[in-house]
């Protein structure tokens, strides 16, 4: 078999869609963030980033700067192994505390990612658990789905959101086998929040363990950051509350926060867990640093809110459609990958705005976007000249102006 020509006709079948992915090649500045310089083919261009998951500005904060500056210099640069295998350094065991503090859990567990977090978690749990039955989120992410996939437990997928379909197959399920409802607080495309509550309820009803991923909300939401299920006052109801240390804390890693044997059986168990080098401590003493500044302070968390809100109101008062939603996210809809892509190309040419466009396996096809994310390091001038920029393109592309889609 020619494997070279196999591989770029399907890559020129996705050019054909217009879902062929480019990344942008971007340097972010420190300090300057959202500012970043673009390294294109015919040279250097000063760009606004308005995609970033980095939804605070904490990639950039001093303290987690001179956190990660101290523990390089004490330890160096690599963890030197697995956990188990030499790689247990004091700066992880600080931050496990630190997160099952933020948790008001027992006990947390490091992960090299969440998505590492979840594929290693769920796929722990629903494959060992006896029999388990898992009950899963239509729009969960991919990392949750490969977990639970790679368990080969029997999968139940509940319509999103929706806790009559969850509750029907809850009850479809022999009352004495093992449970697990997976699902997420904040959904990350579309920005819409879970019923934790009512979840909870039915999870404890049919005697099923729960597992949030709160990926898209430690950090943000709570007086502490905690999340939804902080916010909501629901930690205590949930068995597992999955995060990430790369978004809204600015570094890296992933987690799980749950009871103490829990974690252990997890941290015993878990093949992604065992077998891979652990994160650098200095990774872990600048996630460790933002945990501890975004549990305190308030100040980032009210002026990203105000970031989103300005950006909302005014998109709403062009009748640029956004997608309503409770959260930090702005998704304006564009429903075609192809003008998704050219609309996005031409921010970032014309105005030096970085946009990514959002098209299929990411999104349903038909419901291409622009996601963006305000932050609180977006001033009012970078809001008017992407305001402006969005105005722009959509007399001249005589796109549709309307209210806000639901
Ligand atoms: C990004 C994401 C993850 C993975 O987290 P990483 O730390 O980026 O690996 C998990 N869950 C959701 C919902 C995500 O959006």
């Amino acid at each position: 078999m020619d494997f070279d020509a196999f591989f770029a006709e399907k890559l020129t079948a996705l050019r054909e869609e217009g879902n062929y992915r480019i990344f942008a090649d971007l340097e972010r500045r420190k300090g300057a963030f959202p500012r970043a310089t673009r390294h294109g083919a015919d040279g250097r261009q000063e760009v606004t980033v308005w995609c970033s998951n980095d939804y605070l500005g904490m990639g950039q904060h001093p303290k987690v700067l001179d956190a990660m500056r101290e523990a390089l210099e004490r330890c160096g640069a690599g963890a030197g192994g697995t956990r188990n295998i030499s790689g247990t350094n004091h700066y992880h065991v600080l931050l496990e505390q630190e997160l099952a503090d933020l948790h008001a859990k027992e006990a947390a567990l490091l992960f090299t990612s969440g998505y590492v977090s979840n594929w290693a978690a769920l796929g722990t749990l629903a494959s060992r658990l006896p029999n388990c039955a898992v009950f899963s989120d239509a729009l969960n992410h991919a990392s949750m789905i490969e977990g639970i996939r790679h368990s080969k437990a029997e999968r139940h997928i509940f319509k999103h959101n929706d806790v009559e379909d969850l509750e029907r197959k809850l009850a479809s399920v022999d009352p004495a086998r093992p449970k697990l409802v997976a699902f997420e607080s904040v959904y990350s495309m579309d920005g819409d929040i879970a019923p934790i509550a009512e979840i909870c309820d039915l999870a404890e009803r049919y005697g099923a363990m729960t597992y949030l991923d709160e990926v898209h909300a430690v950090g943000l939401y709570g007086p502490r950051g905690g999340g939804v299920a902080e916010r909501e006052g629901l930690m205590h109801r949930l068995t597992v509350i999955e995060g990430t240390l790369g978004k809204a804390f600015g570094v890296m890693g992933g987690y799980i926060a749950a009871s103490a044997a829990l974690c252990d059986f997890i941290r015993s168990f878990a093949s992604g867990f065992i077998f891979t080098t652990a994160l650098p401590p200095a990774i872990a003493a600048g996630a460790r640093a933002s945990l501890r500044h975004l549990k305190e302070s308030q100040e980032e968390r009210r002026r990203h809110r105000a970031a989103v809100d300005k950006v909302r109101h005014k998109l709403a008062v062009l009748g640029i459609p956004t997608l309503d939603n409770p959260s930090h996210i702005v998704p304006v809809m564009i429903g075609d990958p192809v003008k998704c892509k050219r609309i996005s190309d031409w921010l970032m040419e014309v105005h030096g705005i970085y946009v990514q466009p959002i098209n299929y396996p990411t999104v349903p096809k038909g419901t291409e976007r622009l996601r963006i994310t305000p932050s609180p390091v977006h001033g009012d001038k970078e809001i008017d000249h992407l305001i402006e920029a969005l105005s722009e393109i959509w007399s001249q592309c005589a796109l549709s102006r309307h209210a806000e889609v639901a």
